[in-house]
């Protein structure tokens, strides 16, 4: 279906300026105005072309690639695209060009009449906060956490009412769900729709409430909830269960849960991102001859060798010994942070020991020789 030329749907010369397309774009926004035609499907699709025909030619660098390469130079990115605008779009974007002809913006109501939009109930969110140990962080959990919530009425099954027998046709619109008002304009007399206050759009009232739930249709209870936790969460991460918040009034849409991600500390492994850091302590003996130590990981311990003349503040990596990325691609690593324990209270004996080494030429210190030094060993830790 081809497009007509923009400038003939508003009727305007190539050459129009700015405000007599904007003229012109309103007296055919009026003429076409789904309130004043009522069901006329062939109003709609003028209404609708204009709307598209204004959008681009009051814009000047729309206009200036239409002028140029006319419908193709627009490429479908002039918000219409191919699927068009909807009513709404249109009422979002220019419903103020009609000013007070339809006593502003918020009075328009439905369409052709029969698209009045009922009212529906959305129940509130829950938030609950869910408390994970560094193993469960690790391979991911189910938790079962239980709710105090709203849920539907089981009476009345959510509809508030005693029975089926509990309803009255809506006095107000006479169970339409709607009122029409009419309203003398500039234009004749505007018909216009929208939902019945008294109602709600529902068309009917309620005679007999449920005694269970006083006709709101929900009830305070508990619930258990299954919580699927994938791996590598973090502190602060927020998950969305959706349709598991508080049930709505009168059988409307239910809220969503949001579980917020909290981590219990771990005696020994600290967490950066997705790297455990732990602090291993060694003696001095230790560090000079060597030694094979167990590191706890988040599984179980793993066994490591420190290599003789180890230097304090050495950083061993273990591979993959850290946490999964929540994304589940690729792992953290365990970071060894090699501390050596100096004494601060020793025997005598261990005094004379280590007064003979004083003088000794092996235990003066040589810097820069072994040890990597501090910005080193911080690359290493951040690399
Ligand atoms: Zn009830
Ligand atoms: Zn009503």
């Amino acid at each position: 279906m081809g497009k007509r030329d923009y400038y003939e749907v508003l009727g305007v010369s190539k050459n129009a300026t700015k405000e007599e397309i904007k003229k012109a774009y309103r007296q055919k926004a009026l003429k076409y105005h789904p309130d004043k035609n009522p069901g006329d499907k062939e109003a709609e699709n003028k209404f609708k072309e204009a709307a598209e025909a204004y959008e681009v030619l009051r814009d000047d660098d729309k206009r200036s690639r239409y002028d140029r390469y006319g419908h193709a130079g627009l490429g479908g990115q002039n918000g219409f695209g191919g699927a068009g605008m909807t009513m709404e779009d249109i009422f979002a974007s220019f419903g103020d060009i009609f000013g007070d002809a339809f006593g502003g913006f918020g009075s328009f109501g439905g369409f052709g009449g029969g698209r009045t939009r009922q009212r529906v109930n959305r129940g509130s969110n829950l938030r609950v906060k869910v408390k994970l140990n560094l193993k469960e962080i690790a391979k991911g959990t189910e938790k079962k956490i239980k709710v105090t919530k709203y849920i539907s009425c089981p009476s009345c099954g959510g509809t508030g009412a005693a029975d089926s027998n509990s309803y009255s046709t809506c006095s107000t619109c006479n169970g339409s769900g709607q009122v029409t008002r009419i309203t003398n304009t500039l234009l004749g007399q505007m018909q216009s729709t929208s939902i019945c206050p008294t109602c709600g759009g529902e068309g009917k009232i309620i005679t007999k409430k449920c005694n269970n739930c006083y006709g709101e249709g929900i009830v305070k209870d508990q619930e258990i909830i299954k919580i699927n936790i994938p791996a590598g969460v973090a502190k602060g991460m927020q998950m969305t269960i959706s349709g598991k918040g508080n049930a709505a009034r009168r059988g409307g849409v239910p809220g969503d849960l949001l579980v917020i991600m909290d981590e219990e500390e771990h005696p020994e492994l600290y967490r950066e991102g997705k790297d455990l850091i732990y602090n291993l302590y060694i003696s001095v003996p230790e560090a000079i001859l060597g030694t094979n130590v167990e590191i706890p990981t988040v599984e179980s311990k793993v066994k490591i060798k420190i290599e003789p003349g180890t230097q304090p503040g050495k950083i061993l990596r273990l591979r993959g010994k850290g946490l999964p990325e929540v994304n589940g691609y690729g792992r953290g690593d365990l970071l060894v942070n090699v501390n050596v324990w100096i004494p601060k209270k020793i025997t005598g004996e261990e005094q004379k020991i280590i007064e003979k080494m004083i003088n000794s030429q092996s235990f003066t210190p040589q810097p820069g020789k072994d040890d990597r030094g501090f910005f080193e060993r911080m690359k290493s830790y951040f690399e």
